[in-house]
């Protein structure tokens, strides 16, 4: 998976998709980007990415709980590039309430966009990645999806999910050349992660900074937020030649979280 691959990273206008679609980019391959957001800061994105890299960057609105978007996401990628190498499932969305107390249609839209999403896109790249023997799935689950937090059913439920589909879809193509593994990273500061500081000092009754430091990073060891360059990097030798062995794993980015 050395040379030019084209590849497409799901809820990649922020956060965490962004800093891989620019690690990708960076590293040669073509992207299509995807995500919410003005439509001109949108663009911005895109024409400053393809200018910082020399690469084709193109750009889906799709929906990620919408599965014939998703199809149709997938279809545009192909058409533009010409194929599919790589799929980087990252869209993700959070909510954050004691379990009676939570909202039906918050279950619904996380199951949806958080693991439903990730099966939707395999499922439309795989006929491509099987035609040409060669590919390379990416699953952006959570420390959530090995271990759980109180007030995150839906998105604990749905990550660990996402960790099963995993090992499944790696199983099924153990003898191709398309790997798919999950990264399980812990807490990095980002749009999703503000708001959820913002939900949990509402459910614990805190002040916002003492929600980071006595709960968000309570959890992870080496007390501090996982960077967006440290985790688009392992994402990036995910991608690789060198990981070619690995396939259904699903791999901790999380200064030490689940080693308790
Ligand atoms: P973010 O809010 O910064 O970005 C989320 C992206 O998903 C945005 O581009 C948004 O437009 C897009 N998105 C949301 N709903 C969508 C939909 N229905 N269709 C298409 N795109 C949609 O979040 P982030 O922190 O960068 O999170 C990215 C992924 O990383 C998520 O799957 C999240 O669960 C996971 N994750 C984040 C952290 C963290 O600490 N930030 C930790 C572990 C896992």
């Amino acid at each position: 998976m050395t040379e030019r691959n084209s590849a497409l990273v799901t809820g990649s206008t922020s956060g965490i998709g962004w800093a891989i679609a620019q690690a990708l980019a960076h590293a040669g391959h073509d992207v299509m980007l995807n995500g919410f957001g003005d439509p001109a800061s949108i663009a911005a994105l895109q024409h400053q990415l393809a200018e910082a890299t020399g690469v084709q960057v193109a750009y889906s609105g799709a929906d990620m709980s919408r599965p014939a978007e998703i199809a149709r996401m997938v279809r545009e990628a192909e058409e533009h590039f010409g194929h599919v190498d790589i799929l980087i499932n990252n869209a993700g969305v959070q909510f954050v309430a004691p379990v009676d107390e939570f909202p039906d249609d918050k279950w619904e839209q996380i199951v949806s966009i958080n693991l439903s999403s990730n099966f939707h896109a395999i499922k439309a790249v795989l006929p491509g990645m099987k035609q040409r023997n060669r590919g390379r799935i990416v699953n952006v689950a959570s420390a959530h999806g090995l271990v759980a937090s109180p007030f995150k059913s839906a998105y604990v439920a749905a990550k660990h999910g996402v960790i099963g589909l995993t090992k499944t879809v790696a199983l099924e193509l153990a003898e191709t050349a398309v790997t798919c593994n999950a990264v399980c990273p812990g807490y990095v500061l980002t749009p999703l992660v503000h708001g959820q500081i913002k939900d949990q000092a509402k459910a614990h009754g805190m002040s916002e900074e003492e929600v980071v430091r006595h709960v968000i990073l309570a959890s992870q060891p080496n007390k501090r937020f996982v960077s967006l360059d440290e985790l688009a990097q392992v994402v990036l030798f995910l991608c690789s030649d060198a990981a070619a062995s690995i396939t259904g794993s699903a791999l901790p980015v999380d200064g030490g979280w689940t080693a308790r």
